[in-house]
């Protein structure tokens, strides 16, 4: 199997060195395809199907986060002539970033830094125990901290450019729309262009939802703007209670701000109920509060500048308080208005807003779409990456291999983490049922906690497996210290099929927390207390 390089100069070879007989063949061939085939057909398209010259591009990315730039890269590197078209929206408070996408700007990685920034109040805490000699008046600079999350923001929007130029990739900043299947219009500053592709991708991503009630667009936020907020959030009450929601209290909270969350249902949806509990216990300890299957009902600006904000509960009492902020993170809307897909006669899914693909290809056959667009896929940045890549190299270099979803890996970034792979019990049990089920799980207690006297109460995991043989393992979830990388290289152990045996016959190492998935031995079926004994039974 050649390697990617080489494959690129073959594809190189190939679309330079093509007859003329041979492109008059692949026209034809296009001209046969279908402009809007059916659902289903894989995009396995070869190189051989470019013919230079007839378009402008052989692809154009509508959206240069994760995705998007991920593909084109790809693309480039395999000979293809391609731009991305990247344009980002103020939010309602005007807050806009560079070059990226959502995770560079305003997700994963300034969401990373404020959780790490929590921790290293936790730890400066914990310092003293070790013989850390610290004063009393350790104190936290919101500015600070924000000033050098968005400094460091700003350098990979920079390196992202410079990559994009050394790569040949084409960048305009500009809303791109459809203006038919072949076509993409967008306004720079330049003025008006009209991009021609073989192929199109589209990676739009999201943008958050505010809650559809009086003076939340006025004066609520949002994640697209908590990061880079030219204020301290103070008190802060966050709706929602999802990834985001869960995360943003976390980290509020670890920098001393008070921190309240509105769930409307249970917190998590769609995680493991049991971890979803535990977590959610942590952060009460931690001084986080909730408010539990309530629903904003407005929110008012106070002459004193607070919020009010007012709620009700299930038995529909009214409530209110006051805050310094109100964060919105119910759920992303993904921005397929914006592009006049109907003009190309791209189909948006039964949700109303996201993309239904097969193999990341659209209804139409030459329009692809992958990231956060597409319906009922994981809205994570390494999904939307690989998915790119792979397709990218589908289109552009003879591979055959598609994205697969199932089994990523996934980890909120609470301030004790919860990292899993695979399914929860609860959909274990409704697909296997229960008898055929069988459900490991320990409390553990990190050796690092001993020292602080950490609570440890919450320190737990669990293996949910198949009952039969050797047990092949169905999930894996594991609350603690850097559960994200704990559960990263589990997740390569079941994607080659882990059963419970091999990891009960793989020899841990000592002391860490990963190793405790090597120690598991009770079932939750036994009844048998999951407690630790010590640490090195
Ligand atoms: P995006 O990265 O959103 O990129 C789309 C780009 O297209 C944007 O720049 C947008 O402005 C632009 N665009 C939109 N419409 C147009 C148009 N018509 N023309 C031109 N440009 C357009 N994922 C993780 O894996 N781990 C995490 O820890 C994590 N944390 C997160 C924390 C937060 C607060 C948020 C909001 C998200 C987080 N995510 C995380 C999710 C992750 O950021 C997304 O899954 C990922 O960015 C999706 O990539 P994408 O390419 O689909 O879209
Ligand atoms: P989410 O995980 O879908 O959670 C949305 C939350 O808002 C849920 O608790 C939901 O409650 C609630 N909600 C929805 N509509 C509401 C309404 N009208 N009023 C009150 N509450 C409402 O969405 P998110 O937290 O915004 O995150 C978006 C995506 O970004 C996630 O799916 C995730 O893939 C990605 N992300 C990943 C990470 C990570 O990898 N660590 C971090 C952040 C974000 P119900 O359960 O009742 O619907």
């Amino acid at each position: 199997m050649p390697c990617w390089g080489c494959r690129a100069k073959s594809y190189n070879t190939k679309s330079v060195q093509k007859t003329g007989n041979e492109k008059n063949k692949n026209q034809s061939n296009l001209k046969n395809k279908p402009e809007n085939n059916e659902l289903g057909c894989a995009a396995n398209i070869s190189a051989k199907n470019i013919s230079a010259g007839e378009y402008d591009y052989d692809l154009v990315v509508i959206g240069g986060g994760s995705g998007g730039l991920a593909a084109a890269k790809e693309a480039t590197a395999l000979g293809a002539k391609v731009a991305v078209l990247d344009y980002v929206t103020p939010s309602p408070i005007g807050t806009k970033w560079g070059l990226g996408g959502t995770c560079v700007n305003v997700g994963c990685i300034p969401k990373k830094l404020m959780h790490q920034a929590a921790l290293l109040g936790e730890s400066i805490h914990d310092a003293k125990s070790y013989g850390w000699q610290i004063g009393d008046n350790v104190s936290h600079s919101w500015e600070s901290l924000r000033d050098a999350i968005q400094a460091h923001i700003k350098s990979v929007n920079w390196v992202t450019r410079v990559e994009l130029r050394d790569k040949k990739v084409e960048y305009i900043n500009g809303l791109g729309t459809f203006k038919d299947a072949h076509t993409v219009q967008t306004v720079t500053k330049q003025g008006e262009r009209n991009l021609t592709a073989r192929y199109f991708l589209i990676a739009v991503g999201g943008r958050p939802k505010y809650s559809n009630i009086p003076g939340a667009l006025e004066y609520g936020i949002t994640s697209d703007d908590i990061f880079s907020l030219n204020r301290v959030p103070g008190k802060t009450i966050i709706v929602g209670a999802g990834y985001i929601g869960l995360e943003c209290a976390g980290f509020l909270k670890g920098l001393g701000y008070d921190a309240t969350v509105m769930i409307r249902s249970v917190p998590l949806r769609g995680f493991d109920q049991q971890m979803a509990g535990i977590i959610v216990e942590e952060m009460r300890d931690k001084g986080v509060k909730f408010l539990h299957k309530c629903l904003p009902k407005s929110v008012e600006k106070l002459d004193s500048g607070k919020l009010k904000v007012s709620w009700v509960n299930e038995a529909s009492e009214e409530f209110n308080d006051e805050f310094d902020t109100i964060l919105f993170a119910i759920g992303r809307r993904a921005l397929t208005k914006e592009l006049n897909l109907e003009n190309a006669g791209v189909k948006i899914a039964g949700d109303g807003e996201k993309i239904d693909a097969v193999n990341e290809q659209t209804n139409v056959s030459h329009i692809f779409a992958v990231g956060d667009v597409l319906y009922k896929k994981p809205e994570l940045t390494p999904v939307a990456i690989h998915a790119g890549r792979l397709l990218a190299r589908r289109l552009f270099g003879n591979s055959t291999i598609n994205m697969d979803y199932d089994n990523v890996a996934t980890t909120i970034f609470t301030p004790l983490e919860y990292g899993c792979v695979g399914i929860s019990e609860e959909v274990a049990i409704k697909r296997y049922g229960e008898d055929n089920i069988e459900v490991y799980h320990g409390y553990y207690k990190p050796t690092e906690f001993f020292i602080p006297q950490k609570s440890i109460v919450h320190c737990y995991l669990k293996v949910v497996a198949l009952r039969e043989g050797d047990q092949k393992v169905l999930g894996l979830h594991f609350i603690g210290p850097q559960a994200g990388e704990v559960i990263q290289g589990f997740a390569a152990a079941l994607k080659c099929n882990l059963t419970v045996n091999a990891l009960m016959s793989t020899v841990g190492i000592h002391p860490t927390i990963a190793e405790e998935f090597t120690r598991i031995n009770i079932t939750k079926r036994s009844g048998k207390d999951p407690n630790p004994a010590s640490c090195c039974s």
